[in-house]
């Protein structure tokens, strides 16, 4: 995808709060600091337009951000931060399956996990969401620079089990080398086109 304009829309909690449902959406979900923001930043080719959730003390949101008045990018927040107050953990759960099962124009959801951990329950849980409500999944493996080409194989394999993938459901990506970039976007265009 040639990406010449990227702009945020909006950001909210619920349905009354998201944009019209006239653009495909591609929304994006992981756990806090996995790499969620700059995946998105590297596609659109800029740098600070999505923020980090460095302070997860606050409500968190659900972003909307749109790419060439074509297609909307969806940030839902990050899960998993053992810092954040109980009462914004428990807001997460309704608040993104809210998202995921009521939005019409959804087409697909890339799920980030990090090429050196073991995804947890809540990255299960997710897949099981879009699993269950029909949505296709795209599992960008990030932060693949880290690691060694022997390692890539090794944790591969382990986050393929651990998710019940198959491989065309997985990508490789690095936000530093720029790696999977063009991959993540083609498998990204073919999932909306199905
Ligand atoms: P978010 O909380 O999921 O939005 O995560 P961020 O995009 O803010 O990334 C969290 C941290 O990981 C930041 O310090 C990033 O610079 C770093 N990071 C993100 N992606 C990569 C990557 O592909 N490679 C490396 N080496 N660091 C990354």
């Amino acid at each position: 995808m040639n990406v010449t304009n990227a702009e945020f829309v909006t950001s909210g909690t619920r349905p009354a709060h998201y944009p019209p449902a006239e653009l495909p959406e591609v929304a994006f979900a992981g756990r806090s600091n996995v790499g969620k923001s700059s995946l998105i930043n590297v596609l659109v080719n800029r740098k600070g337009l999505v923020r980090t959730s460095s302070t997860p003390g606050r409500t968190q949101l659900i972003n909307f951000f749109r790419v060439n008045g074509s297609l909307m990018l969806v940030d839902l927040p990050g899960y998993g931060f053992a810092k954040v107050p109980l009462a914004v953990k428990k807001e997460w759960g309704p608040m993104v399956e809210t998202y995921l099962s009521t939005r019409p124009n959804l087409g697909c959801v890339v799920l980030i996990v990090d090429i050196r951990r073991v995804p947890t329950e809540e990255d299960q849980l997710m897949l099981q969401w879009l699993r269950a409500y029909d949505i296709p999944a795209l599992v960008v493996v990030t932060k693949c620079d880290k690691v060694s080409k022997n390692e890539r194989a090794r944790q591969a394999a382990v986050i393929i089990r651990t998710l019940g993938l198959a491989r065309d459901e997985m990508a490789f990506f690095s936000a530093l080398s720029k790696e999977g970039r063009d991959e993540v976007w083609a498998r990204i265009e073919a999932i909306l086109a199905a």
